[in-house]
């Protein structure tokens, strides 16, 4: 599946997971082996056997070619995201559970993993237990939709048997249901265990573009299966569309890291303003308002000469937190440049209402800025800043202009009147801002 999964060397080594996740993990891993051995124990000793377990070394010789070709690509997205390797690796797995028989599906998964492994997993620090969980919950999903589904079934689906292909697409739907609920559900359960909170259905769902992918990854497996049915040799054209997938992940992430500001994790101030119009255009529609706060922390430069800029850094991440914790997800929030943020609050009402509101929201920021407590690991021993302070512009729609430039402004010469009249505190629109102060 393409799971992402945290990477690197931060994971507890297996003795310190709670004894609940113990448990789950001896029986998962207990579990699929035994199915493994058993399995394997009930394959007739004739050519069928042979053939298939040929079919499940192709597929696993497919599965190394890809993780190789992969690594290049994947090489480029560690340098931008975080994450760590994005695995796709559900095409061969999947298609094993399609093709041959439970327990050689299962060994298709080994050979996939173990090679994942040693090339990816291993030099990137990640804990082994954690690649033998969700080896143990592959093979448990490949065994599981393999039991499900007979090849006549594939084979109808492919319109290479007798049965009826409408059936054999019925058993393919049945399969990728199965494959994907015992894998997820598997692996909520250990996310769940290891991180102490309550099992979530919710989590299940997870989120929308991983489940394109995931489904897209699917249907390729489902095409190689229903190809090499026909024609073992047209499996090979699933390799670039798999690769094409790869850069699909790099694309996505690339696109987020270019709307997202590093050093605060708010968004940059292009990718705020394009949020920021589509959200006034929303409010036009629908009649309502929505407010522009320009923020400017008080006397910043004096905690860059106080403290020295990575101290001044850790400042700036810290208000971003705060800010970001004091307005609603739909509320877009940016880093404008330097030590300003501006902040768009949504579904306002129009007129003096909606500019209460949005007063409120901008005190309430103004607050926790001033409650702020930094602890900074500095050269000198650790540091904690407090005292900080911000000024805030306000402007709302309707009563301070229609565009979005026209709001900026107002909000601006709002925030230069926040300073003027001392800092520390919120102004708003037009009625409060003083142009005047620019000269
Ligand atoms: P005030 O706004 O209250 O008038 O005073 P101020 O000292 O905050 O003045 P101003 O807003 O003009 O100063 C901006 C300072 O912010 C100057 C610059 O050194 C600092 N700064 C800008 N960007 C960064 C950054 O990314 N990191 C750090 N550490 N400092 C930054
Ligand atoms: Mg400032
Ligand atoms: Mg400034």
């Amino acid at each position: 599946m393409g799971i992402r999964r945290p990477g690197g060397a931060t994971g507890l080594p297996i003795l310190g997971l709670p004894r609940p996740m113990l448990a789950v993990f001896a029986v998962v891993v207990l579990g699929a082996a035994a199915l493994l051995v058993g399995g394997a124990t009930t394959l007739p000793p004739d050519g069928t056997t042979g053939t298939a377990l040929l079919g499940a070394l192709g597929l696993i010789a497919l599965g190394v070619v890809h993780t190789e070709a992969a690594t290049g690509i994947e090489r480029v997205r560690r340098g931008v995201a975080d994450s760590s390797y994005f695995d796709l690796s559900s095409v061969w797995t999947f298609a094993g559970a399609l093709l041959v028989p439970p327990a050689l599906a299962g060994v298709v998964v080994l050979g996939v993993y173990g090679h994942l492994w040693w090339r990816v997993w291993r030099p990137a620090g990640a804990p082994l237990y954690r690649h033998v969980y969700t080896t143990a919950t592959v093979v448990l999903a490949a065994f599981t939709a393999a039991a499900l589904v007979a090849p006549d079934q594939i084979a109808a689906a492919a319109g290479a048997g007798r049965g009826s292909m409408l059936a054999g697409y019925g058993w393919l739907l049945v399969a990728m249901v199965v494959y994907v609920l015992v894998n997820q559900v598997l692996v909520a359960v250990a996310l769940a265990l290891s991180s102490g909170r309550r099992f979530a259905w919710r989590g299940l769902l997870g989120d929308g573009d991983d489940h394109v992918l995931e489904g897209a990854t699917l249907c390729l497996a489902v095409l190689a299966a229903l190809a090499a049915v026909r024609q073992p040799a047209l499996v090979l054209l699933v390799l670039p569309p798999l690769l094409l997938l790869h850069r699909a992940v790099l694309i996505r992430q690339l696109e987020e890291r270019a709307n997202t500001d590093a050093k605060t994790g708010l968004l940059t101030a292009a990718a705020w303003r394009g949020r920021a119009h589509r959200a006034l255009a929303r409010a036009r529609r629908q009649r309502g308002a929505v407010a522009v706060l320009i923020l400017d922390l008080d006397h910043f430069k004096s905690v860059n000469d106080g403290y020295g800029h990575l101290a001044g850094d850790e400042v700036l991440s810290a208000v971003a937190g705060a800010l970001s914790a004091q307005v609603r997800d739909a509320d877009p929030a940016g880093r404008f440049g330097g030590e300003e943020f501006v902040v768009l609050l949504t579904g306002l009402p129009e007129g003096a209402q909606g500019l209460e509101l949005a007063h409120a929201a901008a005190e309430r920021i103004r607050r926790t800025v001033r409650e702020l407590v930094v602890q900074v690991e500095a050269p000198v021993g650790p540091l904690t800043i407090t005292d900080l302070s911000v000024s805030v512009g306000v402007a709302l729609s309707g009563l301070d202009g229609d565009v979005l430039d026209e709001l900026m402004q107002v909000a601006d010469y709002a925030l230069y009147a926040a300073k003027r009249a001392g800092r520390n505190r919120v102004r708003l629109g037009r009625a409060e801002a003083d142009p005047g102060a620019e000269a």
